[in-house]
């Protein structure tokens, strides 16, 4: 039996990562046997929050309150950037509770062919915030992708002749891989064991 409704809640939740036919579909029977009050309640949080959700103005992550709780916390590092391409990458490195200092979101990586050039991201607000802040070590936490391993150098040649210790993530990251998709103790190792870019 084909039900409209049906098909396009699932279709909807097929859209999700790591989400197939058959869990979409799971997923969509679970959500229309709970009580009304509860997916409302959750349909309303999902809304909320996308729609107050903005840009960090310090490290251009994604917040509710600017700045972001990371950036307003007087107990983390801020001798310490993490640099990563994407506000959700903050996320990932969160989730294994290993890193105590501050983030940097460029929000691209260098990429000549796809015409993104060191201006279009934000690396000119990553000088000011070295200088301002009084940053000793930058992680450059780039994929380890062409792009990425473009962007680490750049930045890299960017702080030569200054004090700041640049490091790039050590491997056990497999190449070409997405942090996202990066399980959260073969990060947590690639994070102890970085390496200084000499
Ligand atoms: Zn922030």
């Amino acid at each position: 039996m084909k039900n409209k409704w049906l098909e396009e809640i699932t279709e909807e939740l097929k859209k999700l990562p790591g989400i197939g036919e058959k869990s979409a579909f799971k997923i969509t029977l679970h959500i229309l046997s709970r009580p009304q009050e509860e997916v409302e309640e959750f349909a309303r949080k999902l809304v909320d929050i996308k729609r107050n959700l903005k840009f960090c103005s310090i490290c251009g992550g994604l917040t509710v309150e600017d700045p972001c709780e990371i950036c307003s916390d007087p107990y983390r590092d801020r001798s310490i950037l993490m640099v990563v391409e994407k506000p959700q990458d903050i996320f990932v490195f969160e989730k294994t509770g290993v890193f105590k200092g501050k983030y940097h979101v460029l929000g691209g990586l260098i990429s000549p062919s796809a015409g993104i050039t060191p201006d279009k991201l934000r690396i000119k607000e990553l000088k000011e915030r070295v200088v301002k802040e009084g940053v000793k070590e930058l992680i450059i936490s780039t994929s380890p992708t062409v792009e990425g391993e473009t962007t680490a150098l750049y930045i890299k040649k960017l702080f030569e002749n200054t004090p700041v210790k640049i490091s790039r993530l050590a491997s056990g990251i497999p190449f070409g891989a997405d942090l996202e998709f990066t399980d959260e103790r073969t990060l947590s190792r690639a994070l102890l064991n970085r390496i200084t870019l000499e």
